[in-house]
């Protein structure tokens, strides 16, 4: 074997001179490498691949999501012209195996931990002869002692110059299944918790003062394991974070304890998956919502009441959506007290419960890969034409992303720091929204 070369596939390249996120899953894979095999990561959000030098010996590993899915199959493509091995992991290749089996040599299905050490054995006792169609994981990895990210790794990627944003796994999986959701077929039902001085020694090794948690829904650990949280956040304390960010749901508002320890923990933002204000949609909600606006607007205040911002989710397009649901969407966002705000459209993602409701109904638009950006309408809706849904997703969101209401909510975000604080504290109380802006404006060319 010559080399490992792992590639993620561009998705937003670089904003003001860095690429938003660190290519985690890439970091941890290659951390696996034994260090005798020489190992490289591309990632082309940060530079132009140089597709040219690869050639036989070298196995190539390709991760990608469902968006980002043609780009990747251009780079399989030409990696196996150029005489490479090719592999492709990660989410599509683990809801979407028969497709992504369509232009590679092998594909990994699952999380891939312990099947890509077996698959690197197989490349290197016989190249590409060697290598199995389908590498599949049979049991969930515990994520004690698992990929932790290696020096050779942490050196090679240099995240301060590259990424604006390291991103971090502190625990894994959902129960919830939600209607539009991938993680319990990606991440698993069971909650998964790495050991907390494994997450100390890597954000410690890495240097990073900021980051943002891969983890599905961490604020559900607040609910199954409060002991646990109480500990990371302990320990979190004692370090000299600049802020960090993660996912959640809003039952952390029954957790004002775990809340005030939280801040300590220099814990910004989390970002509470509402997803709808309209309670007929409660049934695809998982039972984490009954997708009513008062409830949500009392856990948005007692949860920024301890110092903790937070960034509602939302999404638009459900089967009992109506046009009165997109003002009383805006009328919500208007009048609550959010920090940031992401209106996505409902996406049927392979794998998921929508999409085979959407499906069985022959409702599923011929749509490119690459409109699964949750900012394109991708399926037949059911109270609207594509075009009065993808109109009135518009609307919404040029009412949420004017300059003036970004302005509005980062002011009120930096406002609940105090004065020696909000020099660190003022590029994340803007960037959420300024991303989302620009993720939204760049898809729909405006
Ligand atoms: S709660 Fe969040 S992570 Fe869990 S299934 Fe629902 S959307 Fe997915």
């Amino acid at each position: 074997m010559r080399r490992v070369v792992l590639i993620q596939p561009r998705r937003d390249g670089r904003v003001f001179g860095k690429s938003p996120g660190s290519p985690y899953t890439l970091m941890r894979l290659a951390s696996l490498v034994p260090n005798e095999m020489p190992v490289e990561i591309w990632d082309e959000n940060v530079r132009d691949l140089p597709l040219d030098t690869l050639r036989e010996g070298d196995l190539v590993g390709i991760t990608s999501m469902t968006v980002t899915i043609e780009g990747a199959e251009r780079i399989a493509r030409r990696a196996m012209k150029q005489g490479a091995g090719v592999v492709l992991g990660g989410v599509h290749a683990t809801l979407m195996p028969e497709h992504s089996e369509t232009f590679t040599h092998s594909i990994m299905v699952g999380e891939g931990y312990f099947t890509w050490q077996k698959l690197l054995q197989d490349f290197a006792a016989d190249g590409i002869k060697g290598m199995q169609r389908r590498y599949e994981d049979e049991t969930w990895a515990d994520l004690t002692g698992l990929a932790n990210i290696s020096d050779r790794v942490i050196q090679m990627v240099d995240e301060k110059n590259n990424y604006w944003t390291p991103y971090l796994e502190i625990t894994r999986g959902c129960p919830r299944n939600c209607s539009f959701c991938t993680a319990i077929r990606v991440s698993g039902r069971k909650m998964r918790l790495r050991p907390i001085d494994e997450v100390v020694d890597e954000i410690q090794r890495r240097g990073i003062k900021r980051f943002f948690l891969t983890d599905d829904n961490f604020g559900l650990n607040f609910t199954t394991d409060p002991d646990y949280c109480a500990h990371l956040f302990e320990a979190l304390a004692k370090l000299d974070l600049h802020g960090w960010t993660c996912q959640s749901e809003m039952s952390i508002a029954k957790h004002p304890e775990l809340l005030e320890m939280s801040v300590a923990a220099h814990l910004d933002k989390h970002f509470v998956g509402f997803e709808s204000v309209n309670p007929d949609n409660r049934s695809s909600l998982g039972g984490k919502s009954k997708g009513a606006a008062l409830g949500a607007s009392e856990a948005i205040r007692t949860i920024r009441s301890m110092g903790v911002g937070v960034v509602g989710l939302f999404v638009m397009g459900f089967d009992q959506d109506t046009p009165e649901t997109f003002q009383a969407m805006w009328d919500f966002i208007r009048t609550s007290e959010l920090d940031s705000v992401s209106t996505t459209m409902l996406t049927p993602y392979p794998g998921t419960p929508f999409r085979d409701l959407v499906e069985a109904e022959n409702r599923l638009l011929d749509s490119p890969w690459s409109h699964y950006d949750t900012a394109h309408v991708t399926f037949q809706p059911k109270n609207f034409t594509v075009d009065e849904l993808r109109s009135a997703y518009d609307w919404l969101c040029r009412k949420i992303y004017s300059p003036s209401q970004i302005a509005r909510r980062g002011m009120r975000s930096l406002g609940k720091y105090p004065v020696a604080q909000m020099g660190k504290k003022a590029f994340g109380s803007f960037s959420t929204d300024y991303g989302y802006r620009r993720t939204y404006a760049f898809r729909n060319d405006i």
